[in-house]
């Protein structure tokens, strides 16, 4: 299997030479040249397999520079019921009638990050011991994928984290999370400034090569193709739970923010699982909404990101979608490139709705899109609470709203649980009077020691940190 950019660029890359980078040399995503196609007898034979099994089967199809027993083992260490709290790992239970939640949130960190982080933990690591490499990993977070980031990456040989947040900013609970971390190779930079500081300092240090090279800078970013491959096996093993037949379809509702976990489940529609339709979910800021209704793809400015309830969705553009495009444009790259660095570039804005593919993309492509707003979730936790007995976060929650306005008679349809309420306590007092209950591990995870350090707003400053802490 080679990968190629979305944006035309003429290399053709392995598995393991895109593992380790984000962009492609040209700006555009990577994709895998074509989709392995799953027959009818492959997915009966992978309907009874443990999950780990089911994530090598899929995995192997798009990794031909591992060889397999270590990718197995690689899965093995990855998808344990240590890990992930359940034998099942995803483990779907029914809401009501026809109506599923698939439970991605058991992990390390309580949100479903971890189910492609930790395994990308364990390929960095065999990786870099393999070419003898380093790798020292710069990020910015506002909460749930740096400490994603964070437990994936402790204690692995050749790696070292360097998270910057927001100083104070994070809940109580997401700071507890990360900064209660003793491992040596994981560093909490609190940074003076907001999270878009953090974000310009990330981007600062990357774009000063010189400085990137020698000390061998990577990120963890959604755009990374490892993680968005990770993703497609949990809906492999949603479908296997939720249907008896292969003949049988299902549809997932999909909280969406940088469009990761969504075109995961496109991969899989388009290796042949059998997946009516995909509900991408938004809050509201609505950017794939509008473009799932409209045709019109706008990026959003600062003004116009607004701060939510389920904020691991406010954003405002999503990073991912250009994949998703690529293949709604059948795979034209010339053009792709022309939307994304030409049109978007210039006007933050491109318009398919006057061209014959964009009618495809919920005729072809089984998109469609809701949106919803604080009052919807709130009403809808408070509604999960009082007839299912379930408690459900403020992103499954946008989620489900979703969910119920495309039900179609006959067919399952699965909504993604992408985090646990205890993250995001307080919508939970808001909407049901009282504290979420919280796993026993996270008892008093408030009061243990912290390893923070403190850097003002300044590229250098982040930099001599980098620089004192890679020997
Ligand atoms: C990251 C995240 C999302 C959005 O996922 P994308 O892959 O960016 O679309 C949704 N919910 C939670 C809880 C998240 O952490």
């Amino acid at each position: 299997m080679r990968y190629l950019s979305t944006r035309g660029h003429p290399d053709r890359r392995r598995f393991c030479e895109i593992l380790l980078e984000g962009l492609a040399p040209d700006g555009g995503l990577y994709l895998p040249e074509r989709y392995p196609q799953v027959d009818a007898a492959t997915l009966e034979r992978w309907r009874k397999l443990p999950y780990a099994e089911l994530a090598f089967e899929v995995l192997s199809l798009y990794i031909d520079d591992i060889p397999p027993a270590d990718l197995r083992a690689l899965c093995a260490k990855t998808y344990t019921e240590e890990v992930f709290g359940t034998e099942d790992i995803v483990p779907l239970r029914e809401l009501e009638d026809g109506v599923y939640l698939e439970a991605l949130s058991n992990g390390p960190t309580l949100a479903f990050k971890d189910m492609a982080m930790q395994l990308l933990g364990n390929l960095f690591e065999y990786e870099l011991a393999r070419r003898g490499e380093e790798l020292n990993i710069l990020g910015a977070t506002s909460g749930d994928t740096g400490s994603a980031a964070e437990y994936a990456m402790r204690g692995k040989k050749g790696v070292r984290v360097f998270m910057t947040s927001p100083d104070g900013r994070m809940s109580p609970f997401q700071q507890a999370q990360m900064f209660s971390l003793q491992d040596p190779n994981i560093h909490n930079l609190a940074i003076e400034g907001v999270f878009d500081d953090c974000q310009d300092i990330v981007k600062a240090v990357s774009n000063d090569l010189e400085f990137k090279r020698k000390y061998k800078i990577g990120t963890v970013n959604s755009i990374n193709w490892a993680r968005l491959l990770a993703q497609v096996v949990y809906y492999f093993a949603g479908y296997f739970q939720a249907t008896g037949s292969n003949d049988q379809k299902v549809s997932f509702a999909v909280p969406s923010g940088n469009f990761g976990n969504v075109c995961a489940g496109h991969v899989a529609r388009m290796m042949g699982l059998p997946i009516h339709q995909l509900v991408v979910a938004t809050n509201e800021n609505d950017v794939l909404d509008e473009f799932f209704r409209t045709g019109v793809y706008r990026v959003r400015g600062a003004a116009d990101t607004h701060e939510t309830s389920s904020p691991s969705m406010d954003i405002s553009k999503a990073s991912n979608f250009e994949r998703f495009v690529f293949d709604l444009l059948g795979r034209d790259a010339a053009k792709a490139r022309a939307l994304f660095e030409g049109e978007l570039g210039q006007s933050g804005r491109f318009d398919l709705s006057a061209d014959p593919v964009f009618a495809g993309a919920s005729a072809r492509f089984g998109f469609v899109s809701s949106r919803s707003t604080h009052a919807d979730r709130i009403a809808t936790i408070r509604d999960t609470d009082k007839r299912f007995a379930t408690l459900i976060d403020t992103h499954t929650a946008d989620g489900l709203k979703a969910a119920r306005e495309h039900l179609t008679p006959g067919v399952p349809m699965i909504v993604l649980e992408t985090a646990l309420p205890i993250k995001f306590a307080a919508s939970i007092v808001e909407a049901l009077g009282h504290e979420p209950d919280r796993p026993a591990r996270f008892v008093g995870i408030e009061s243990l020691p912290k390893r923070v350090t403190r850097l003002p707003k300044d590229v250098d400053a982040v930099k001599r940190y980098i620089s004192q802490h890679c020997d």
